[in-house]
């Protein structure tokens, strides 16, 4: 850029020129003895009708005198300021003053200053309500909120696929809960890049706007959230910074209910926005620091805004105009209709039940806006509402769901790709809808090929709700209101410590098996004993009863209802810790992520023993819809490497527990392997009998700090812990520092 161009031009004497940071232009600052200007040039021809358009609405806003705006200068003689360079991309340039100040960016963000940035941009938007142009009204720009779809072609270049998870769900919520109020908001133009770098302050005031570049037409509360996502940024307490913009914006132009329950969920959509732009421009120049700077900053205040509970923040927004927030929904109201509607067997986990409405990944979130960590909830196994899972199914359900009866490749897809997960020789599987009625129809199997009945059981085993289920079942039928064990049932006992042939437990188990005089079907039992109080089997110890069991005729199945999909971290299925091959496997809960789908796999020898002529047809099992969203959670489990994850994070956690035993002396024992944990406790070091008591403090008292666990073992004093796999390491040192706090307050 040469001086002599601005003499001729605009009959400036120009002493120095310097290039400035610009994105869609090149920008320089030109600076004389009386004037500081900045001079754009664009090299693409195609965007001067809306540099020209930019240019009017500077003038326009110019008039305003509460915030200033760069001015366009005209050239020597003319009302035109836009010089034509008559190259071969007929490049053109734009002269405009340079305003003075502290960027927002780089000032102390006070209550004082973010309450006046929300007036300055009310005022702002108050003043661009009353201007139009038709090249600004027919711009399309995917910075633009409402455009957030044209950044789905991003999506792709995200290469850590838990952010990109959380990307997705963003997006998905904002289809979900946006999208279907769109047509209500208030629409005009906007400036719409009120990021730090574009606002200017003067003592402790916003001052000015910079940079109208992305200037359109959108729902006026969008403004508000890009303000508000760029102010959050490394922000302690992000919602104490937006509530000062939003009163401020409040104080000139009142902001609607509607709006604030929306402004949640745009502002994840601007900072995925962000990020999808910050992945694509690395992918193109991955070299160049330009751009992604905010990226780190804004990632993390993703991360932290999937804790923050969308009711919480929805509520304080609104709060914080004085709008009062009328929960629909009470929780004592739902408590008597529920004592109504159900028997009292259906029991509510605490005391003081909570009313879930939403919930995301580890997070859940009650109605009256508080976040939980689910530290319990093993069912949605990849995390709650896992956009992965949920658009298959929404996908899937709008195009077809029908019953095996007839011939579909979703179904042929999801068989192939769970079997090729087992050893080739359990290659048949029958798809059902719960853990039970996977139980059931094992059990149905076992006995159809052995043609014996009896079963061998595992001491406090549980295996499901139905008859069958309840009758292999030693922790139901043996426990309050159960009918007992059936003759045709033969328990053997837990294992613990080492196991060996001259382990009492090791003698019991070959009496019992020894002492069954008819032949048996089969033995049931989990590699992880989850009612026993997750306890896990001694080594070698499957390998020891399933040869007793085939030696009696039986055949051995392994119930990896809770134990499956890598759980465990170190393998795929509990079995594999025994190194031993069933003969029937039984999984459910995780399958789904929550959509009742389960599955028996099984040996071709037991299937064809079950093909008598009698037809097995389950009117839900397998269906399309279910087999897409089986089908989506090996993905994502695959994606995001959860076995792995389960295992470091799990290793972690445990490393953890075991100091903390050695600190307090009322745990137990620390067991389980990689997201399949518990955590016993008992009366103290001379005193090992279970703490029944303590457990249930413990459990109560993490709910009170919005953490959810849950107790079991035969004397429920083992604390169970078997979140959904996407459970952090800060999720894990948040558990232990409020495990630890209890603790110390319990004495
Ligand atoms: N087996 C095991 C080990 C289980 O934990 C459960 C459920 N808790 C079942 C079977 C039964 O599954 P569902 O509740 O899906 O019927």
């Amino acid at each position: 850029m040469n001086k002599e161009i601005f003499k001729e031009h605009y009959g400036l004497s120009v002493s120095d020129i310097s290039t400035l940071e610009g994105y869609g232009s090149k920008n320089y600052k030109i600076s004389g003895p009386s004037f500081l200007y900045v001079f754009k040039w664009y090299e693409d021809s195609n965007e001067r009708a809306l540099i020209e358009a930019e240019n009017e609405l500077l003038c326009f806003l110019s008039e305003e005198n509460s915030f200033d705006v760069p001015v366009p200068i005209h050239m020597k003689d003319s009302k035109n300021s836009m010089l034509s360079f008559n190259d071969e991309h007929e490049s053109f340039g734009r002269l405009i003053s340079f305003l003075d100040g502290e960027f927002l960016k780089n000032v102390e963000h006070t209550e004082e200053l973010l309450f006046s940035f929300g007036r300055s941009l009310a005022r702002l938007n108050l003043k661009l309500k009353h201007f139009n142009h038709p090249v600004i009204l027919a711009r399309q720009l995917d910075w633009d909120i409402q455009n957030f779809c044209l950044n789905e072609k991003y999506f792709n270049d995200i290469n850590c696929p838990s952010q990109k998870a959380l990307v997705e769900y963003f997006y998905l919520q904002y289809n979900e809960v946006v999208l279907p109020n769109f047509h209500q908001l208030r629409k005009q133009l906007i400036h719409c890049d009120a990021n730090t770098d574009n606002v200017l302050v003067d003592k402790n005031k916003v001052s000015g706007f910079i940079d109208f570049g992305d200037i359109v037409y959108s729902p006026l509360i969008n403004e508000v959230a890009i303000a508000c996502a760029y102010v959050a940024l490394d922000k302690k307490s992000p919602i104490e910074s937006i509530i000062s913009i939003i009163k401020g914006y409040h104080s000139v132009t009142e902001l609607q209910e509607l709006e604030l329950d929306m402004l949640y969920y745009l502002i994840a959509a601007r900072l995925c926005i962000s990020v999808c732009h910050s992945a694509h421009f690395k992918k193109l120049n991955p070299d160049s620091q330009y751009i992604t700077t905010s990226e780190k900053s804004a990632w993390e205040l993703l991360f932290k805004w999937l804790a923050i509970s969308p009711i919480y923040a929805a509520q304080q927004f609104k709060k914080s105009v004085g709008l009062h927030t009328v929960s629909h929904t009470s929780i004592s109201r739902e408590t008597d209709r529920r004592s109504a509607y159900f028997c009292k067997s259906l029991s509510l986990t605490y005391s003081q039940p909570i009313m879930i409405e939403k919930a995301a990944f580890q997070y859940m979130y009650d109605s009256c806006g508080n976040t939980y960590l689910d530290i319990y909830n093993n069912i949605p196994h990849v995390g709650h509402s896992h956009p992965t899972v949920v658009k298959a199914g929404q996908r899937q359900m709008a195009k077809l769901n029908t019953n095996t009866r007839y011939l579909y490749p979703e179904l042929n897809n999801y068989a192939e790709r769970l079997l090729s997960k087992f050893p080739i020789n359990l290659n048949k599987v029958f798809f059902v809808n719960s853990g039970s009625a996977a139980t059931d129809l094992a059990l149905r199997l076992a006995r159809v090929h052995t043609k014996a009945k009896d079963i061998v059981v595992m001491e406090h085993g549980y295996h499901g709700n139905t008859q069958a289920a309840v009758n292999v079942s030693h922790y139901k039928y043996n426990r309050k209101g159960g009918e007992g064990k059936k003759n045709y049932i033969h328990e053997i006992p837990l294992p613990k410590g080492d196991y060996s042939s001259h382990n009492p437990v090791h003698q019991t188990l070959m009496q019992t098996i020894d002492a069954i005089d008819s032949t048996v079907a089969a033995f049931i039992c989990e590699p992880v004993v989850g009612c026993g109080g997750q306890v896990p089997l001694p080594k070698s110890f499957l390998s020891h009863v399933y040869q007793q069991v085939r030696k009696k005729g039986g055949v051995c199945i392994s119930d990896e209802v809770q134990t499956g999909f890598g759980r465990l971290g170190d393998v795929f299925w509990g079995y594999e810790l025994q190194e031993v091959v069933p003969d029937i496997v039984i999984l459910g809960k995780p399958m789904g992520n929550g959509h009742p789908i389960s599955a028996v796999v099984t040996t071709t020898e037991i299937a064809e023993s079950f093909e008598n002529g009698m037809e097995f047809f389950s009117s839900f099992g397998g269906n399309t819809v279910s087999c897409a969203i089986g089908n989506a959670v090996l993905d994502v489990i695959e994606n995001e490497e959860l076995q792995i994850h389960a295992k470091n994070i799990g290793d972690y956690l445990r490393e953890n527990l075991e100091k903390l035993k050695k600190r307090f002396t009322h745990i137990g024992e620390v067991r389980g392997s990689g997201l399949f944990l518990g955590i016993e406790f008992i009366n103290g070091p001379k005193n090992h009998s279970p703490n029944t008591q303590l457990a249930n403090h413990i459990k109560n008292q993490l709910k009170e700090k919005f953490i959810l666990v849950g107790t079991d073992g035969p004397y429920d004093n083992v604390i169970k812990i078997k979140p959904p796999m996407c459970f952090s390491k800060e999720n894990a040192d948040l558990f232990i520092k409020s495990l630890t706090e209890i603790l110390e307050s319990t004495g």
